[in-house]
């Protein structure tokens, strides 16, 4: 295990930090450590902001491998112009200290320029599960994060690295890229993890006020909608989606797309025969909000 440190936090009690490092050669040299005394590697990426869904991958990090690795980095490349990368939640040392309450062993905490020399010319693109829905609405998103995962993965040499269900799209996009490219690596998706309300977690939901939070319910209300129309013996997709976009509308939404897709392709369906996910993007104010649910 990589050494910690202790330091206090704002009510006085001892909080264990993990270890951080922000060069890729350190990171490098300490799996290679962990690696040559035998001891398997699992590897959490996040853009920081954690909350319990991240915490999610680290405990299922932690009950399959021996060292836990997290990974803080906003990347700029996976955001469009316009998006929020400049405001994006970066608070570092609560970051630190919920990781180190949750057993992390290590974090890489890179800077831009770390990840992205000044000469940077290479890209990953990965073609049909990234085209539409997120792939559309977000030119380049999935360019930018498939070119990151690369990257995060080479450097760590994990044996396995954890992804979170609330990102679907972006699952399978990293399976695509493990798979089309060979990686040494195993990919576990770990399900949503929602606020009691049933709001999925997001680091996004602190640009929400009190209003535009209780109107982001219709997200997950939209979809367990969805699942009861599936439920009670509705086939038709289009009549499915037009409940959802009725519900979200309602609530006053900016709809981005309202989707029920086969579960491995992401390939519309238009009749709810086999495992299916139906997914959401809308607007609430001037915040872009994703949700889903495997039905089926
Ligand atoms: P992010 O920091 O938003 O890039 O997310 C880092 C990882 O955490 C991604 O694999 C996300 O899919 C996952 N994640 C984000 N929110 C949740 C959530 N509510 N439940 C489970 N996993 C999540």
């Amino acid at each position: 295990m990589a050494s910690a440190s202790e330091s206090t936090n704002a009510t006085g009690s001892a909080v264990r930090r993990p270890k951080a490092v922000r060069r890729r050669d350190e990171l490098r040299r300490a799996v290679a450590a962990f690696r040559a005394s035998g001891q398997t590697v699992g590897l959490v990426p996040t853009m920081g902001a954690v909350h319990a869904g991240h915490l999610s991958l680290v405990e299922a990090c932690r009950t399959e491998c021996d060292v836990t690795i997290a990974t803080l980095f906003v990347n700029p490349t996976q955001f469009g112009p316009g998006e929020d990368f400049a405001q994006y939640p970066r608070p570092l040392d609560a970051d630190l200290e919920a990781f180190g309450r949750h057993g992390v062993d290590l974090v890489f905490m890179p800077d831009t320029e770390e990840m992205y020399r000044p000469d940077h010319q290479t890209f990953i693109e990965v073609g049909g599960v990234s085209e539409a829905f997120e792939g559309e609405g977000r030119p380049g998103h999935f360019r930018g994060v498939a070119t990151i995962v690369l990257k995060l993965l080479n450097v760590a040499a994990a044996d396995i690295a954890y992804f979170g269900q609330k990102d679907y799209q972006q699952s399978l996009v990293i399976r695509r890229l493990v798979e089309d490219l060979d990686l040494p690596v195993q990919i576990r998706v770990c399900p949503i993890v929602r606020d009691p309300d049933g709001l999925a977690m997001s680091s996004r939901n602190v640009y929400l006020s009190g209003q535009e939070r209780r109107q982001a319910l219709a997200l997950p209300e939209s979809l367990a909608r969805a699942e009861e129309q599936i439920t009670a013996g509705e086939r038709d997709a289009d009549v499915i989606r037009q409940a959802m976009t009725e519900h979200l509308e309602r609530a006053g939404l900016d709809v981005q797309y309202v989707a029920l897709v086969d579960s491995g392709t992401m390939t519309s369906t238009h009749t709810v025969t086999g495992p299916t996910v139906a997914l959401v993007a809308a607007k609430v104010g001037k915040t872009r909000l994703i949700d889903n649910r495997i039905i089926g």
